[in-house]
C-alpha cells in the first residue's frame, strides 16, 4: 500500500489498523475488538476524526501541541527547510544552520549557566543520554564510581530501555528486565495518596529527605544524579508540597550530586515559565526537553547543560553517542518558528494572566462533585483524584483505574479527552486554550465524571477499599 487511505469509510480504516498496527501502551486484542478512533484532523484545541465528530483535546494530543493544532507558519517552515537542507548530521564536524540557531535559542532561555544542548528526537532518547552524559561526566571528573542515578516511583522518564528504567512505573518494570543495572527509586511526593497523618509540608520534607537517605545508604561517591520531573506528568500530574523542591535542591548541593530536570512536559510554557525550574526556583545542573519544543509538529528532545557540566565533557575526549537524528535540520527550524510563535505571540504571558488563572477556578469547581476530591492546577497542568469518600482520602475497593476508566470513556463519549491515571483524572490543554474553551473543557469533564459515578453506584462500585 503506497498512499494514505483516508477516503475509507471508518471500519476499513478500523480494521487496517487493527491487521497491522501495533500501538504503544495498549491492550492489541482489546483495542482491534473495539476499534481505534481514527483522528483525521485537527485545528486549535479540537480533533476531528474520520466520521466528522469534534473532540476537544484535554491532554495537548500527548502533552506536547503547546501552541494548538493547525498552525500552517510551521507546515511552512519545514517544507521550506527540506527543500532547502531536509537532513545533514551533526557527527563528523559538521552543523546545520537550523541545529546551531535552535541551540543557541535555547540557551538563552533557559536559566542563568545552562547553555549548551545535545539533540535527540525524543524525551526517552534525551533522558538515555542523560544517563551517558552523567556517568562520563564523573568518569571524566576522576570519580568513575559515581554511577548510580537516583530516580523516584511513579516517575516518568520515557520509554527506551533507559529511559523506562528511570521511570519509576512498575508495570513498566514488570516487564523487559527493568530497570537497568545503577539506578534506583525512592518514593514519590504524592501528598494525597501517601501522606497519612503528615501535612503536606511535613509530607514534602520527609519524602525528600528520602534522598539524603539514599545516599547515605549508597555512599555519596557512588552516586551520580537524581533525577525527578518539576510536576509529575503521566505519575498523574502530581504537584508536589512547597517544601519537597527547595530541600530537593539543598540535597544536591550538600551532597555533589547532578540534580537533572525532567522537563519534557513542563518545558516551553506549560507552567507558565519557558521551565518548570523557573516556577519551581530549582537550578538544575541537565533539563531534558522534547514534546512542547515543537508543539509536537515534529520529533525533537534533548538535553540542555550547565556550562560547568559541558566543560568538562567536551574536554574529556570524544564522547561517544548520539543519534542519527541529532540536530535534524527540518525539525530544528519548525522547533524554532514553534518558539518564535510562544515568544512573540505573548503565549506565556496568556497561560499567567488568562488561561491558568481561569483552568484553576474552573477546575476548582469539579471539587463540589461527590467523587472528586483534591482538583489542583499549576499553570495548564491539572489533576484530580476520585475517591469513593473523599474527607478519608478513601481508595476504592474495585482494582485501581476500574473508575478512571469508566471515567475516560464516557469523557471520550462526551467529546473531551482527558485522560485517567488508575483514578486520578488529568488535564493537560493546549496554552492557547481560550476561557470559553476551559469553560466547555470542564463541563464535558464534569458531565463525564457524574455519568461514571451514576453508573458506578449502579453497579455497586461506589465503595471504599
Ligand atoms: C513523555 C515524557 C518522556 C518521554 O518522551 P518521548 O518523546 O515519549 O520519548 C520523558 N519524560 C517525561 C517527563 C515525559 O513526560
Amino acid at each position: 500500500m503506497t498512499t494514505i487511505q483516508n477516503h475509507l469509510p471508518t471500519a476499513e480504516l478500523q480494521a487496517l489498523d487493527a491487521a497491522h498496527h501495533m500501538h504503544p501502551f495498549t491492550h492489541g486484542d482489546a483495542l482491534a475488538k473495539k476499534g481505534a478512533r481514527v483522528i483525521t484532523s485537527a485545528k486549535g484545541v479540537f480533533l476531528k476524526d474520520s466520521d466528522g465528530v469534534e473532540i476537544l483535546d484535554g491532554m495537548s494530543g500527548l502533552w506536547c501541541v503547546n501552541l494548538g493544532y493547525g498552525r500552517s507558519e510551521l507546515a511552512e517552515v519545514a517544507a521550506r527547510q527540506m527543500r532547502e537542507l531536509p537532513y545533514y548530521n551533526t557527527f563528523f564536524q559538521t552543523t546545520t544552520v537550523p541545529a546551531l540557531s535552535l541551540a543557541a535559542r535555547i540557551a538563552e532561555l533557559a536559566p542563568e549557566g545552562l547553555d549548551h544542548v545535545f539533540f535527540s528526537s525524543s524525551g526517552s532518547e534525551a533522558n538515555d543520554t542523560n544517563i551517558r552524559l552523567v556517568r562520563h561526566y564523573w568518569h571524566a571528573m576522576g570519580k568513575p564510581s559515581k554511577k548510580i542515578i537516583i530516580s523516584r516511583k511513579n516517575g516518568y522518564h520515557g520509554s527506551t530501555m533507559g529511559g523506562a528504567s528511570l521511570g519509576g512505573m512498575s508495570a513498566m518494570h514488570a516487564q523487559g528486565g527493568l530497570p537497568i543495572p545503577d539506578i534506583t527509586h525512592i518514593d514519590q511526593p504524592h501528598w494525597w495518596a501517601e501522606g497519612g497523618d503528615t501535612s503536606p509540608e511535613e509530607f514534602g520534607l520527609a519524602r525528600a529527605r528520602q534522598l539524603e537517605e539514599k545516599i547515605a545508604e549508597l555512599g555519596e561517591d557512588n552516586v551520580a544524579a537524581f533525577i525527578a520531573e518539576p510536576i509529575q506528568g503521566a505519575g498523574g500530574v502530581i504537584i508536589p508540597p512547597e517544601t519537597y523542591w527547595p530541600e530537593i535542591q539543598r540535597i544536591c548541593d550538600a551532597h555533589d550530586i547532578l540534580l537533572i530536570a525532567d522537563e519534557v512536559i513542563c518545558g516551553f510554557g506549560r507552567t507558565g515559565e519557558w521551565f518548570g525550574s523557573q516556577a519551581m526556583n530549582i537550578r538544575p545542573d541537565i533539563m531534558t526537553f522534547a514534546k512542547g519544543v515543537t508543539s509536537g509538529y515534529q520529533p525533537v528532545g534533548g538535553s540542555i547543560v550547565h556550562k560547568d557540566v559541558a566543560a568538562v565533557v567536551n574536554a574529556a575526549g570524544d564522547f561517544n553517542h548520539g543519534y542519527t537524528y541529532s540536530g535534524h535540520p527540518v525539525a530544528c527550524a519548525v522547533a524554532l518558528e514553534n518558539v518564535r510563535l510562544l515568544d512573540e505571540e505573548g503565549v506565556l504571558q496568556h497561560v499567567r494572566d488568562i488561561a491558568a488563572p481561569a483552568l484553576a477556578e474552573k477546575f476548582a469547581t469539579l471539587g463540589e462533585h461527590p467523587m472528586v476530591a483534591d482538583p489542583r492546577t499549576f499553570g495548564m497542568l491539572g489533576g484530580l483524584q476520585l475517591s469513593p469518600d473523599k474527607d478519608a482520602r478513601a481508595k476504592f475497593e474495585a482494582p485501581v483505574g476500574t473508575i478512571g476508566l469508566r471515567v475516560r470513556e464516557r469523557c471520550f463519549a462526551n467529546g473531551v479527552i482527558m485522560r485517567h491515571v488508575g483514578d486520578r483524572m488529568i488535564v493537560c490543554p493546549p496554552l492557547v486554550i481560550t476561557p470559553e474553551e476551559i469553560d466547555t473543557m470542564v463541563e464535558r469533564a464534569l458531565k463525564s465524571i457524574d455519568e461514571a459515578y451514576e453508573g458506578a453506584k449502579a453497579d455497586g462500585l461506589f465503595k471504599s477499599a
